[in-house]
């Protein structure tokens, strides 16, 4: 057997691992959980900030759908928690943070209109598959763990996500797109 010192593996680029780190799949599980629960609550902050700078109607109306279904995802994900006898507690998710960072440099770069309304749907659609991609690792992992009921809801939201993820693509392919563009000719 390999022995294997702190000093060779962080040498050879190997992660040194921490003292709580995961052992198994739920382990693994209950991290991502803590990880998306802290994003879905993060996320709703900065929702609110992203509809004082939004201008369309029709982008603004569905920045206040998703401010309504992220409080229920929250919820939901404290039912699964329940569901999975975990305690409910929130990681910090660095990619919450980081891309949540990018959209307030992309504010920050906009003039107010069309285009920076153009700039929160690209963010907003960066945080959508993000999601979809925590959602369907922690569907699966449920589903193997034979954790029917969270495999339930977070197929549920799951769902839910890929559906604000066409309703921003939706938005930003019938007006903001070319009302953006327009701007450039001014
Ligand atoms: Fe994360």
């Amino acid at each position: 057997m390999e022995i294997i010192s702190k000093r060779s593996s962080s040498a050879r680029g190997i992660v040194i691992a921490k003292s709580h780190a995961a052992q198994g799949l739920r382990d693994l599980f209950q991290v991502q959980l803590k990880d998306i629960y802290c994003a879905e609550k993060v996320l709703t902050k900065a929702l609110l900030k992203m509809i004082k700078n939004a201008t369309s109607p029709e982008l603004t109306l569905a920045l206040k759908k998703q401010l309504y279904e992220t409080a229920k995802h929250v919820l939901r994900l404290e039912q699964v928690f329940y569901s999975v006898r975990t305690k409910i507690l929130a990681n910090q998710c660095a990619a919450m943070e980081g891309l949540l960072k990018e959209g307030e440099m992309l504010m920050e770069e906009t003039e107010l209109g069309v285009v920076r309304d153009a700039g929160i749907i690209t963010v907003l659609q960066k945080i959508k598959h993000y999601e979809i991609a925590a959602y369907g690792t922690l569907r699966a992992f449920a589903s193997i763990l034979g954790e029917d009921t969270a495999e339930e809801l977070l197929a549920e939201t799951l769902k839910e996500k890929k559906n604000e993820d066409a309703i921003l693509n939706n938005i930003a392919m019938a007006t903001i797109n070319s009302d953006a563009a327009d701007a450039d000719d001014r």
